[in-house]
């Protein structure tokens, strides 16, 4: 690889830029404001000691610098992106174009009710599809991401289990290959969390299951499609004894694309589960979010819902804020967060359930399977599938076999992928895999680019088994910061930037 000096640092269009402070040319500004017409203060005794110490830029170079920020992190909108679990999925545009209808994006949620019965029909319209879709009688809509689902679920769970005088039940059940966030939440709420063992074959060992069931067990939180990319084939049987021992069954429905249209939760004896509108239902995700995670819940768990709650009857829609009152959830456990929910993410996700219809969504997944597994059994013969049982749901697990003695680790394959244009996919994830690489393309990704992302993998496997580990080394090539100490960067995070003189002094 060799590297031509440029006198600006920039690469084509890798530009080498500066942050927006640094930047800083005093004087500039990016709009016209009109001379104030007094200079007296109006904050009582308070005397400024300086300037606030923001940067003057004129209007172009504010505009260049976030765009080129924007062409740093790769995208949807750029090339597939292939995060396993995460479902990066299109956001189709006609989403976008409802969520900025003035009616939906220019309302308060302090607004009287009467005034925004439209925006409160979207989201009671919402919650029927999402109880539809899952089967099950209710649904909290205010959770912002799918581990603040999580939490709701684990929270009504909790308060149910005290009202039943059942407060000891401490333990909660997470097999190994559960997302971190699954124990993190068990824990964050006080629980105790016992890891169930994972079969040779990807599966949750329903022996090992049983044998930990207990009085002091509060739930259970499994992933359904699992993190292995597989169908839970025991979940009826799981449900059946987890229930037995009278506990509570979460799902977490993060992988519900694999399922959309197709299975119902509910049928499965799910007590709770979370839906990732940002996955799932198409809503940005990431850096373009907020994310939205409803959580469906079983008749026991619904009084205990959060609030609030909206409610319909002959007068129309409203919003029930009190627990008990006016349509509220009985015995809720209280409030996750101000207001309602991610309104947002209501409308594009309700946007693009519509779009789809009941046959679109049971495609969605039909696609989303075939895909994975077109990955899949185009890539087995030079990567090792984590699990060879045949056929995976919607994303494709390998682990790192095909890579030994080749001194190429997953690392250095996903920082490869960097250079040829796409975001890694999702690695060392999940635990009990060796070197995992996760790849879900969603059902949204055509033939061709399939074909593209597979001829470029199976060329940096090739590669990486003739012998070329150094080159592997140096990649990221084309990125504007090359490799970077990611361990250094989480240990050591350098969050504020100083600068080189006193803010007061520079800006004199
Ligand atoms: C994405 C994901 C979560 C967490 O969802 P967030 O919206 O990122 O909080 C939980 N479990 C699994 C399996 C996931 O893929």
């Amino acid at each position: 690889m060799t590297e031509v000096a440029t006198f600006t640092g920039n690469r084509g269009l890798d530009i080498e830029e500066k942050l927006i402070f640094e930047q800083d040319s005093p004087g500039h500004c990016g709009v016209d404001l009109p001379e104030p017409t007094t200079d007296e203060l109006r904050l009582g005794g308070v005397k400024p000691r300086g300037g606030v110490g923001l940067p003057g830029l004129a209007e172009p170079t504010v505009m260049r610098h976030y765009t080129r920020l924007s062409r740093m992190n790769m995208a949807i909108d750029t090339a597939l992106y292939p995060l396993g679990s995460c479902t990066m999925k299109h956001n189709p545009r006609l989403n976008e174009r409802m969520a900025r209808l003035p009616g939906f994006a220019d309302i308060h949620p302090l607004q009287p009710v009467a005034t925004v019965q439209g925006a409160l029909e979207l989201i009671d319209t919402l919650a029927h599809w999402l109880k539809t879709l899952t089967a099950m009688p209710a649904v909290a809509l205010s959770p912002a991401a799918g581990a603040h689902g999580e939490l709701c679920g684990m929270m009504a769970i909790h308060a149910a289990q005290e009202a039943r005088g059942e407060g000891h039940r401490r333990r909660v059940l997470v097999p190994e290959s559960a997302h971190g966030t699954n124990p993190a939440t068990a824990a964050a709420i006080g629980y105790t969390v016992d890891a169930i063992p994972a079969t040779a074959d990807g599966h949750v060992d329903l022996a090992a299951l049983k044998a930990k069931l207990g009085p002091d067990v509060a739930a259970i939180m499994l992933t359904n499609p699992n993190t292995c990319g597989l169908f839970e084939r025991d979940i009826v049987e799981i449900a059946r004894v987890v229930h037995e021992a009278g506990a509570f069954f979460y799902c977490d429905g993060a992988n519900f694309n694999a399922i959309v249209g197709r299975v119902r939760p509910g049928d499965l004896g799910v007590d709770a589960m979370h839906i990732n509108l940002h996955k799932t239902f198409s809503t940005p995700h990431g850096g373009g979010g907020p994310g939205s995670g409803p959580v469906v819940l079983s008749a026991a768990l619904a009084p205990y819902a959060p609030i609030s709650a909206v409610v319909h009857d002959a007068n129309g829609f409203r919003v029930a804020e009190h627990k008990g009152r006016d349509g509220a959830p009985e015995h809720s456990f209280g409030r996750l967060k101000a207001f309602h929910g991610q309104m947002g993410m209501f409308v594009r996700a309700l946007a693009y359930m519509m779009s789809h219809g009941a046959d679109g969504l049971w495609q969605v997944a039909s696609d989303a399977v075939l895909n994975a597994n077109y990955v899949q059994a185009r890539l087995k013969d030079v990567l090792t599938p984590a699990f060879d049982n045949g056929y995976c749901m919607h994303e494709a697990l390998f682990d790192d076999r095909a890579l030994k003695d080749t001194g190429v680790t997953t690392l250095d394959i996903a920082k490869a992928m960097i250079d040829e244009g796409f975001h890694p996919m999702t690695m060392y994830f999940p635990l009990v895999v060796h070197g995992a690489m996760l790849i879900e393309p969603t059902e949204t990704e055509s033939k061709a680019t399939l074909d593209q992302f597979i001829g470029m993998m199976r060329s940096l496997v090739e590669k990486a088994k003739s012998g070329q580990a150094e080159w592997f080394k140096g990649a990221p090539y084309h990125a504007p910061r090359r490799r970077l100490d990611e361990t250094g960067a989480a240990r050591k995070p350098v969050l504020r930037w100083t600068p080189d003189a006193p803010l007061a002094q520079a800006a004199e």
